[in-house]
C-alpha cells in the first residue's frame, strides 16, 4: 500500500480450520508410534504443517463459487472451455492437455519423447519428473549454474540454466536430445527463479541445434514476480506480460495446478506440436480421461480456471513471497543457516551446518526435521541423505546437501503462525549442540523417505 511499508496479507478470513495444539509429551509419543517419520503422522497431530506446498493452499471465495459452477458432463463441458480460455490467456500454445496433476503431464511426454538412447537436459529435475524421464528409459541430466549448488552464495537468479553446459551436451549429444526442460521456479534446487535472460538465452541454443524447449512451469507465477524484482529491464512491467513472455519462447509445458494453478488438484500438458499432441492425446484416454476433462473434475477445471486470474495478481504475489521472505529474513538475521536467498514457495534450512556434530549418514535433516516438529509441532521435510542417500546397490552415501524444506502453503498462514515457527526454529536453533542423530531401523527398496522408520541414537 502506498506510503506504509507493512505488507498485509491481501485477504481475510471467511471460513476457519480450528489447530489442534498437541503438548510436547504427546508429540514425543506419536514420535515414536511414527517411527520418527513425519510422513506417517496424522495431519490432525500437526500444528503448523509445512510438509508441502503442493495442493494444500486455501481457495478463494471465488474458487468455491466456481466449483458450483463446475459441469459434469463427460465432452465439452462449459468448465473446459472456462479452464482452456483461463491457461490459454497465459499460455498460448496450440494444444491442451488436462491431467489430474503434473506427473501425469510427465508421464505422458517422456513416454512418448523418451525412451532408451534418449537423454533430456534440465535446469534441475524436480524428484517426479527426473523419475518419469528414467522410467521410460532415458537419462535425466541437470545443468544448473554452479551458483545454484552452493546454499550459502547469493545470487539473484539460482535456477538459471548453464548455457555453457547445455550447449556442450548439445553439441556432443544433439540426436538424442528429444527436448530441453526448463524448471520455473527451480523447485529442486531451493525454489531458485530463472531469469528471462537465461531463458532467452536457452532458446537461442535450442534454436541452434533444432530442439525444442519445454517448460516445467509449476511455479510460474512465483518465477515471473522475481523476474519483474529482480531483472532490471523487466520492472514495472506486468506479470501477466511476464509470464506471455516466458510462454512466448517456449514449445510447451507441463503442469501441476497444485501450486501456481491455486487449486487442490490438477495440472496439465501443451505444446504446439500438432502430431506430438495426437500422441499424447492417445496416451491421455488410455490413463487419463477424454480430452476435455483428462483426469479432472468439470468443477476442478473451473477451480483451476478461477485460480489462474488470482495468481497473477500483483498484491498476491507481493504477499507470498515477502512471507516466505519474512520467515527467512528473521532466521537469517538469527545466523540460522539456510539456502540463501529464499525462494518463492520456501525455505530450506541448512541442516550439514547447523547440526555439524552430526554426520551424514546419522540423517543431520532428519533429526532437525524430527526436533521442530518435536519441540513446536512443526511439519516440515528433509531433504537430504534420507532421501537420497541410498543407492540402487543398498548402499549408503551422503546426499550432496541436508536441508529441511519448510514450504509455505498459499493463502493458508498467518503473520502469527510465521512468528510462531520463527520461535520454534530459534528454539531448537539455540540447543543445537543437544540433538544426536538418527538411524534407520526399517526401511523400503526405493523412496524410502515415504515410510522408513528411524529411531534417535
Ligand atoms: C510438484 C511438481 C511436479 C509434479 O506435480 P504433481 O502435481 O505433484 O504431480 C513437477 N515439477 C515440479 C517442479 C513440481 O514442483
Amino acid at each position: 500500500m502506498e506510503g506504509f511499508s507493512t505488507i498485509i496479507e491481501p485477504f481475510r478470513v471467511k471460513s476457519v480450520e480450528p489447530l489442534r495444539l498437541t503438548t510436547r509429551a504427546e508429540r514425543e509419543e506419536l514420535l515414536g508410534k511414527a517411527g520418527y517419520n513425519l510422513f506417517a503422522l496424522a495431519s490432525d497431530d500437526v500444528i503448523i504443517d509445512l510438509l508441502t506446498d503442493s495442493g494444500t493452499g486455501a481457495m478463494s471465495a471465488e474458487q468455491w463459487a466456481a466449483l458450483q459452477r463446475g459441469d459434469e458432463s463427460y465432452a465439452g463441458s462449459p468448465s473446459w472451455f472456462r479452464f482452456e480460455a483461463a491457461v490459454k490467456a497465459l499460455f498460448p500454445f496450440a494444444h491442451l492437455i488436462p491431467t489430474h496433476q503434473g506427473r501425469a503431464a510427465e508421464k505422458i511426454l517422456f513416454s512418448v519423447v523418451g525412451g532408451k538412447g534418449k537423454v533430456i537436459p534440465n535446469n534441475t529435475h524436480f524428484d517426479t519428473t527426473r523419475a518419469n524421464v528414467e522410467h521410460s528409459g532415458a537419462e535425466a541430466v541437470d545443468l544448473v549454474i554452479p551458483e545454484g549448488k552452493d546454499p550459502a552464495l547469493r545470487h539473484p537468479f539460482k535456477g538459471n540454466m548453464d548455457v555453457g553446459a547445455l550447449t556442450r551436451l548439445l553439441e556432443a549429444r544433439k540426436g538424442e536430445v528429444p527436448l530441453v526442460m526448463v524448471t520455473i521456479t527451480n523447485n529442486s534446487g531451493g525454489g531458485q527463479p530463472v531469469s528471462l535472460e537465461n531463458l532467452r538465452a536457452v532458446r537461442a541454443v535450442c534454436d541452434r541445434f533444432q530442439v525444442p524447449l519445454f517448460l516445467d512451469a509449476c511455479r510460474f507465477a512465483e518465477n515471473a514476480w522475481f523476474i519483474r524484482e529482480r531483472e532490471e529491464a523487466q520492472r514495472g512491467r506486468s506479470i501477466k506480460e511476464i509470464v506471455r513472455d516466458i510462454a512466448a519462447l517456449a514449445d510447451g509445458m507441463t503442469m501441476s495446478a497444485k501450486k501456481d494453478g491455486l487449486a487442490n488438484i490438477g495440472g496439465w500438458l501443451a505444446m504446439n506440436d500438432g502430431a506430438l499432441a495426437q500422441k499424447c492425446r492417445e496416451l491421455l484416454i488410455l490413463t487419463e480421461g477424454f480430452p476435455t476433462y483428462g483426469g479432472l473434475a468439470g468443477r476442478d477445471l473451473d477451480a483451476i480456471a478461477q485460480g489462474l486470474s488470482e495468481v497473477v495478481d500483483e498484491s498476491y504475489l507481493r504477499y507470498r513471497v515477502r512471507a516466505v521472505e519474512y520467515l527467512a529474513d528473521k532466521l537469517c538475521a538469527a545466523g540460522v543457516p539456510m539456502v540463501e536467498p529464499p525462494g518463492g514457495h520456501a525455505v530450506y534450512l541448512d541442516a550439514k551446518r547447523m547440526l555439524r556434530h552430526i554426520p551424514p549418514l546419522q540423517y543431520p535433516g532428519q533429526a532437525l526435521a524430527v526436533e521442530l516438529y518435536r519441540e513446536g509441532g512443526i511439519r516440515g521435510c528433509e531433504i537430504g541423505t534420507a532421501m537420497f542417500g541410498k543407492r540402487p546397490d543398498g548402499s549408503e552415501q551422503p546426499a550432496a546437501m541436508e536441508l529441511v524444506r519448510l514450504a509455505m502453503p498459499r493463502r493458508v498462514y498467518t503473520q502469527s503462525h510465521v512468528d510462531f515457527v520463527v520461535e520454534a526454529v530459534l528454539h531448537v536453533f539455540a540447543r543445537r549442540e543437544s540433538l544426536r542423530g538418527m538411524r534407520i531401523v526399517e526401511q523400503p527398496a526405493s523412496l524410502r523417505h515415504f515410510t522408513a522408520r528411524f529411531a534417535p541414537l
